[in-house]
């Protein structure tokens, strides 16, 4: 492709909510255009970029035994009705109707479709196993849509689905994926960490996210150096501290003017936080939006409530709680908001961490304006209607497999894999007749990539201050020529040469044959980030050019024919 062809609108100046560099860059090269927020196209840069991650996924998913399908982006609203996805997806789901009023979603996954592709052509075991994938877009109405491809309303995703006899038959289907997802990964050019994580609103029972290391990332993976410990801090496991063998004490109420926090009371009362329990108030909602029961949730003052492992608890998805407005959980509990404790609350939900089992003589709110109660036992005093593990795990917590101290890393979630189980086809009623002739549910996993947010990824981990430094693989093209000056018959001649040879033999070349200052072309080269840049100058009167890496400080005069052959062989060892 000719430069001086192409359409393409670098950018000097990127808008301010550009905060990261992948989106700073995937703007400033023009390789995306933004319409709305979360939404945004492709230019021809960014979409042979995208085609590239397609075809890389393609590949692996086909030698995985995957058969590429495409289904419409739009769903009826009854097959989310059905498996109970309409209510528990909440406001993310993009809901439309049609002239009749007939409801729609724009789907942001396919577990309802393919489910029912399957329930309407699978009849038989000698049918299964199976695996369909499609790459399709996708529809989100994110409530904060940022950092551009990263979390964006409108997105490429691959998502497939495995259908087996049994579980064991799943369990081939999910290692085939999480093996496929790894050669991807890797052929994308990212350092990743496949980490154990919540499935969430998809369901099921065990999955892992695919992280792709970044300190701008929004996921947080807590991982151990001693053993293989490694997940989300949404999934990972807390150890609760031991038991105490202190003696029971009474229960004692205090005077704590304005402690309304727990810092303040440990501080006014010369405790350590671990004596003391936290309270987090929260009012729950049904389908229809309205409020349905309180609840109140402690654990150790030192701690950190972990929402995820909440709304497990409660069997509930996220969008249905929230944090309660005081004065009418106060009037309702008798809670009292900075002096809320678990001794004397009614009518609402305890949730206590498993860990205050254990703990003796704890400094929790009396309910009282301005008071705390001193020597507050589990099982004693209050007890209750949930006990699990609440917690986050922080950075030096003991690791939950090992002991040793967990180390904190951020990253994006590039992909994710799932062990469904039977949670769609029983919602869903499909199933097959086994060699008996008895009918089993069909066994699901469902395994996603995010193919702009990977763009995004690589960009992300292959940059330094001028711009874009791709993988081979990935690149929009492979090499860049460099024609100096335009004036030169010489220099024109050569780089057309080059730029023929190197065509002639499947490599994608750009030729910079616009008229600009040098100084121009190699500032778009390095911003573009073209693995390899053949710069055709003066020294064409000595049979030299010039060949550079963009990711090698160094340059080097070649012959023309030691230019090209290296290219090649880069190009084609690296593809
Ligand atoms: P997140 O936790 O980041 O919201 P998710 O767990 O909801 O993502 P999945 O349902 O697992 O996402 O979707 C599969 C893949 O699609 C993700 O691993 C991610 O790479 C991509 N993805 C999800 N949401 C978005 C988004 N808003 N923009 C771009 N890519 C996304
Ligand atoms: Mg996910």
């Amino acid at each position: 492709m000719r430069l001086s062809k192409m359409h393409i609108k670098t950018l000097r100046e990127v808008p301010a909510e550009a905060e990261i560099p992948s989106h700073v860059l995937l703007l400033r090269t023009g390789m995306i255009r933004k319409l709305a927020s979360g939404i945004y196209g492709f230019m021809p840069f960014g979409w042979r970029s995208v085609r590239k991650i397609e075809d890389i996924i393609r590949q692996e998913m086909d030698a995985a035994g995957g058969q590429e399908i495409h289904m419409s982006a739009i769903q009826p609203a009854e097959l989310w009705q059905e498996s109970g996805r309409w209510f528990a997806y909440g406001p993310e789901l993009w809901r439309v109707k049609d002239r009749n009023g007939r409801d729609f979603c724009l789907g942001p996954t396919h577990e309802e479709i393919f489910t029912d592709i399957i329930r309407n052509d699978v009849s038989s075991y000698r049918q299964l196993p199976m695996n369909l994938y499609q790459i399709q877009t996708k529809y989100r109405d994110e409530a904060r849509p940022r950092f551009g491809l990263m979390r964006s309303r409108e997105f490429i995703m691959k998502d497939a689905y495995s259908f087996d006899r049994d579980f064991e038959g799943l369990d081939k289907s999910y290692q085939d994926m999480y093996e496929a997802y790894e050669k991807i990964f890797t052929r994308c050019g990212l350092t990743f960490r496949p980490v154990e994580a919540d499935t969430g609103a998809i369901g099921g029972s065990n999955s892992h996210e695919f992280t792709a290391l970044s300190e701008v990332g929004e996921s947080e993976i807590a991982y151990c150096e001693k053993c293989s410990m490694a997940a989300t801090v949404e999934r990972a496991e807390c150890v609760d501290d031991a038991a105490e063998s202190e003696e029971m004490l009474s229960m004692e109420e205090v005077y704590t003017p304005g402690t309304k926090t727990i810092d303040e009371v440990a501080a006014y009362l010369h405790m350590d936080k671990k004596k003391t329990i936290k309270a987090l108030l929260f009012v729950k909602y049904d389908e229809e939006g309205k409020e349905n029961g309180y609840v109140a949730v402690f654990i150790r003052g030192d701690r950190e409530l972990n929402m995820t492992k909440l709304v497990n608890a409660l069997g509930i998805p996220e969008h249905a709680i929230q944090f309660a407005e005081e004065a009418a959980m106060s009037a309702a509990t008798g809670c009292v908001g900075g002096f809320t404790g678990p001794v004397g609350l009614h009518d609402c939900l305890i949730v206590v961490d498993s860990e205050l089992e254990g703990q003796k003589n704890m400094c929790a709110g009396a309910n009282k304006p301005d008071h705390h109660v001193k020597n507050v036992n589990y099982g004693r005093d209050y007890k209750g209607d949930i006990v699990a593990d609440l917690k986050l795990l922080k950075e030096g917590d003991p690791c939950p497999v090992c002991g040793a101290a967990v180390k904190h890393a951020r990253g994006i979630e590039v992909g994710q894999v799932f062990k469904l189980g039977t949670k769609y086809s029983q919602a869903m009623n499909a199933i097959y007749k086994d060699e008996n002739q008895k009918d089993q549910l069909i066994v699901m996993g469902c395994y996603g990539i995010g193919v702009t947010r990977t763009l995004a990824a690589v960009v992300e981990q292959h940059h330094d201050e001028n711009g874009i430094i791709w993988p081979v693989s990935v690149a929009p093209y492979h090499v860049i020529v460099t024609l100096v000056n335009t004036k030169e018959a010489e220099q024109v001649r050569i780089a057309e040469e080059i730029y023929k040879s190197l065509t002639d033999q499947g490599i994608e070349v750009l030729l910079d044959d616009r008229d600009e200052r040098a100084g121009v072309k190699f500032k778009d080269a390095d911003l573009l980030g073209i693995p390899v840049r053949i710069t055709v100058g003066k020294k064409v009167s000595e049979g030299l050019v010039e060949y550079k890496l963009r990711r090698d400080k160094d340059k080097m005069d070649l012959t023309i024919q030691e230019a090209v052959n290296k290219a090649v062989q880069i190009v084609r060892t690296e593809k």
